[in-house]
């Protein structure tokens, strides 16, 4: 593997971990939280070795060894295609994937953490014999304890019992009764960042999503409060790190390995207060910068700049919306003039390519709403002389959001609403815009999951994780509503 370790860890280890990321190598490589659980679980001393997609599906990057070897397997799961990848694994990899079909019998543990735990963890609830809930890092080296002392009596219902004590941990088979939530638990989303959890990229390597950078994490949760956002409901409050603290990290790191690009994690860069004064760090120590996110109305000057620096031609925002009215309601309070006259600034300092983010199916969306992204599309080229990239997802209400309540849009519904906005970008004859839409069937299919009870859980499990061929009842949504209020 083609990976060069940014932190010594050590070898070896006396709990063999199968460590999965649902997804591909690249993706997995540019996740900041699979980089931390396995330095974590490296630095506890435990066996981990790292599962992707790629590049040998069921045999790990480190010893090549199968899957089902490990008596753990844990996987980070990022959103709801993830946990269908994961599922589909364990199924293949002949595991039963519902917990009461393993309480016998040599199986292994299975467990699961990441974003989605902090959005609706009973998606996982029915395959999982445990969840850690948030943040993890101190739930984490407790499920190591007591993983420890699994591995050395073979007791399982000793390690429920262990692990059920741990307030961020859900255990189904402990806390699930009569198909329902029976024990309380406590979602870790307000632990300082400097104090528990390393800042960086674990691992360098060129085949990640956003090339060899060393990725750095400036804060967590997101002060903004979009309509649709999981962000700001689901992952605490606001926290960041202190720049002083990220420059005296990342000094030490240019001294031990060669970084050329640094890509600073953040749901929005702009509203880290000590921004600029870590761009012009960065930009002292010659190395080209990316951002994870941009919100394009705190797009300033020096941003772009860094980002030219470091070679890039294009950027990528997200209006949401073409008409100013959706967008406010969405949340995000800027018009389509703040919108041209940014990207306006952005082709004037050399970036000639915009990749925008679209939804459709928000609620109040009129025809004339579809029109005006076509229409805005238009004026920024025309205006700024930009090659577009246009990325319309349909919009996918999610627990833990303020529009939590509201209606999907239906597959037949989006596919309208596509034809709508293909008709209308035809008018733009010049340099017309390159446009990627996310296919309505995956929409659904991430509203189900999203939705997820235990019920629903028992369902994936009983239909070997395949969601197609589980029928949803849109009123366990409103269950797993009450559920999840009830849980945290
Ligand atoms: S969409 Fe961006 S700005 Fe809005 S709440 Fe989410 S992270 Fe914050």
């Amino acid at each position: 593997m083609d990976e060069e370790c940014v932190t010594e860890l050590p070898r070896g280890g006396d709990l063999p971990w199968a460590l999965f990321y649902p997804a591909d190598y690249s993706v997995a490589s540019s996740s900041l939280g699979y980089h931390y659980i396995y330095r974590s679980l490296k630095e506890l001393g435990v066996a981990a070795e790292r599962f992707c997609n790629d590049p040998v599906p069921f045999r790990s990057i480190e010893g090549d060894t199968l899957l089902e070897r490990f008596p753990v397997i844990t996987a980070s799961v990022a959103y709801e295609g993830n946990a269908e990848i994961f599922f589909k694994w364990l199924n293949s990899a002949n595991i039963p994937l519902h917990f009461e079909s393993r309480l016998s019998g040599s199986y292994p543990i299975i467990g699961a953490g990441g974003a989605m735990s902090y959005i609706n963890p009973l998606l996982l609830s029915a395959i999982c014999d445990f969840i850690i809930l948030g943040d993890a890092l101190d739930a984490l080296p407790f499920a190591v304890k007591s993983l420890r002392r699994y591995l050395t009596s073979g007791n399982k219902e000793k390690l429920f019992d262990e692990l059920a004590e741990h307030p961020s941990i859900l255990v189904p088979p402990r806390h699930i009764r009569s198909g329902s939530v029976a024990v309380k638990r406590v979602l870790a989303n307000d632990q300082p960042l400097d104090a528990v959890h390393p800042m960086n990229s674990t691992w360098l390597t060129p085949r990640s999503s956003f090339g060899k950078t060393l990725l750095v994490e400036l804060q967590r949760g997101c002060v903004r409060n979009c309509s649709y956002c999981t962000l700001p409901g689901c992952f605490g409050k606001m926290r960041y790190r202190d720049s002083g603290m990220i420059k005296e990290r990342l000094e030490e790191i240019f001294s031990l390995c060669e970084v050329d690009q640094v890509g600073l994690v953040t749901p929005e860069a702009g509203d880290h207060p000590q921004i600029e004064d870590l761009l012009d760090f960065l930009e002292s120590k010659n190395k080209g910068v990316s951002f994870a996110s941009l919100r394009i109305d705190r797009l300033t000057e020096k941003m772009l700049y860094a980002l030219k620096r470091g070679g890039r031609h294009s950027i990528t925002v997200a209006p949401e919306t073409g008409s100013d009215e959706l967008r406010f309601s969405c949340g995000k309070k800027f018009n389509n003039e703040i919108i041209l006259e940014k990207l306006g600034l952005a082709a004037s300092l050399g970036i000639d390519q915009a990749k925008l983010y679209f939804m459709t199916g928000l609620p109040g969306e009129t025809d004339e709403d579809i029109k005006a992204i076509a229409d805005l599309s238009g004026r920024i080229i025309t205006e700024t002389g930009l090659n577009l990239i246009l990325s319309v997802n349909p919009f996918v209400p999610k627990p833990g959001t303020v529009w939590s309540g509201m209606e999907f849009e239906g597959t037949a519904g989006i596919r309208k609403k596509y034809g709508i906005l293909v008709q209308a970008l035809t008018k733009i004859k010049k340099k017309r815009p390159q446009l990627r839409m996310a296919s309505p069937k995956e929409a659904e299919s991430e509203f189900s999951l999203a939705w997820c009870g235990y019920n629903e859980s028992v369902a994936l499990a009983k239909n070997n994780g395949i969601s197609k061929k589980v029928r949803f009842d849109p009123a366990a949504r409103a269950k797993t509503l009450l559920e999840l209020e009830y849980l945290w």
